[in-house]
């Protein structure tokens, strides 16, 4: 195996332990390149107790030089993109460019917690003569993070840097089939200046998130995922009366009007779809073609044709993956769908056991098919037809996801009819991923989100923090009144 065994990261130290072990994939070639542990309500103990020394310490250090650490880390990321570039594709597959970019961004999510003590400065006023009133933020406490496999460094850097920012003392638990990104996170934090236990690392799944949701010291918890799991995440966290926040899966909805805009509609459209081999929260899933776009179709089959699986677009996660996204396919053709350009059975030369699926497009899709429905987490478009943007509107309204939506339009007017009646979180004008930049927010509605608030940027602080209200009298000529 090219990686050591992986170890939990508690109290500042990688930890053996004794358990049932996992093998970790290369989804490349197909090799394992490591193991996993599967840990569970002991080790996940171990972590809260590490947390918690860490805490009283950690908690009530000025934001001002918490964020200390994050400006070192934030060069530390950048002095080692190379290496964790490298080690993102090793686990998750992704191309080089995708993975490079995957840590562009965790350096992007770190400046803004970089920016806290300007952003929580906090709100002061005279609410009647001489009583003023102040907020004040206190971090949670002890919170978890649990995290997909999708973007091993990037999603563990949405919560890290600003819930530390903000004071609190982390267990993160990443996705069981990405699990070496976490540690060189943790070692370049340690590096950084980081105190032991402030970020701890517990390895699994089921059973640790499980464990987490049952912590009774774990005070919140964020969890990024498929929609069914997010469910269980929530409603268990919730019945344990712990804050959650918990991201869910997507079906993302592209409206494409005839006034679009040829080459850059198309040259979007494709790469919403194909990018991290459609491994996106964010990734175009269906879309809806409204009346005359055929010359856009054509142009993005030529443009998918032109794609090099290996090159240009990386493998799928896993070998189960690549079946289920295979039989999505298979099944859409076979209820009388178009298939343009296929992509099963893909098989890339020096490569013949990675699990890769080629970028596919499908067309004539109806929206009661079952592709046009579930999310398919690979690279594949559906394309259905719809006569004006009401019926496009109406498909995208019926989906019980909100991650995402776009249209693609030269019309502001149409633009801003979209904008109003999309059923999604984040909305994109000629944008195929809209994926908010800090100090936006990131997150979804409907069945892509449970809980308030947002998972990154400003959005993200309710999350992290309790707000004190003081009240304060120190003028003696200020009356007393039912109000103060
Ligand atoms: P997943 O739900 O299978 O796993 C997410 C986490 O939950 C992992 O850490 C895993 O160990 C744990 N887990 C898995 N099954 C569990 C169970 N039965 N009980 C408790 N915990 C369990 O998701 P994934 O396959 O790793 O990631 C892909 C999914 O994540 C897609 O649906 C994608 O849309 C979604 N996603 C959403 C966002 C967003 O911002 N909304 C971002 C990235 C990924």
């Amino acid at each position: 195996m090219k990686y050591s065994d992986v170890q939990n990261y508690i109290q500042g130290q990688f930890v053996p332990v004794n358990l049932e072990f996992l093998d970790v994939y290369n989804p490349a070639n197909g090799s394992v390149i490591s193991k996993v542990p599967l840990s569970g309500m002991e080790q996940v103990d171990a972590a809260v107790k590490a947390a918690k020394e860490a805490l009283p310490a950690w908690s009530s250090l000025p934001v001002k030089e918490r964020v200390q650490v994050l400006y070192r880390y934030r060069m530390l990321l950048e002095k080692n993109i190379e290496e964790l570039t490298h080690l993102i594709t090793e686990e998750n597959g992704k191309i080089y460019s995708e993975a490079k970019a995957e840590v562009l961004k965790s350096m992007e999510l770190t400046e803004f917690a970089c920016s806290m003590p300007q952003i929580v400065a906090g709100e002061v006023m005279e609410v009647s003569r001489g009583v003023e009133c102040r907020i004040e933020k206190y971090p949670v406490g002890i919170v978890a993070s649990i995290t997909p496999f999708n973007f091993p460094n990037m999603v563990p850097n949405w919560t890290i840097p600003n819930a530390l920012a903000l004071g609190n003392c982390m267990i993160l638990k990443p996705s069981e089939l990405v699990p070496l990104s976490a540690g060189r996170i943790a070692e370049l934090l340690k590096e950084a200046g980081l105190p032991d236990g402030v970020l701890n690392i517990v390895h699994g799944g089921k059973d640790t998130v499980d464990a987490i949701c049952d912590h009774p010291d774990i005070e919140a918890i964020s969890f990024v995922g498929s929609t069914k799991v997010a469910k269980i995440v929530y409603r268990r966290g919730t019945a344990n009366l712990k804050r959650v926040l918990a991201l869910g899966g997507a079906k993302n909805h592209l409206i494409v009007m005839p006034d679009a805009d040829l080459e850059m509609s198309a040259s979007n459209i494709v790469a919403s779809m194909s990018g991290c081999a459609g491994q996106r929260c964010m990734a175009a899933s269906v879309m809806m073609a409204v009346g005359k776009v055929d010359h856009i179709i054509d142009r993005m089959v030529s443009f998918v044709k032109n794609m090099v699986p290996g090159k240009d677009i990386g493998p799928v996660i896993s070998k189960e993956a690549k079946a289920r996204i295979e039989g999505y396919i298979t099944e859409a053709e076979q209820q009388g769908a178009k298939v343009l350009v296929d992509g099963r059975g893909t098989v890339v030369a020096g490569q013949e056991d990675g699990f890769y699926v080629g970028p596919t497009l499908i067309d004539y899709v109806k929206p009661s098919m079952r592709i046009a429905q579930e999310e398919i987490f690979g690279p594949v478009l559906v394309i259905v037809r719809a006569s004006d943007v009401d019926e496009a509107l109406k498909v995208e309204n019926s989906s019980p996801y909100g991650n995402a939506a776009s249209v693609f339009t030269e019309s502001g007017g149409t633009a801003r009819y979209v904008i109003e009646r999309a059923s999604a979180g984040m909305v994109g004008i000629n944008v195929g991923v809209p994926v908010p930049r800090e100090p936006f927010s990131f997150g979804g509605w409907n069945e892509s989100k449970f809980g308030v608030g947002d998972i990154t940027g400003r959005g993200s602080i309710e999350f992290w923090t309790k707000s004190k209200k003081i009240t304060t009298k120190w003028n003696i000529e200020a009356g007393t009144n039912w109000m103060s």
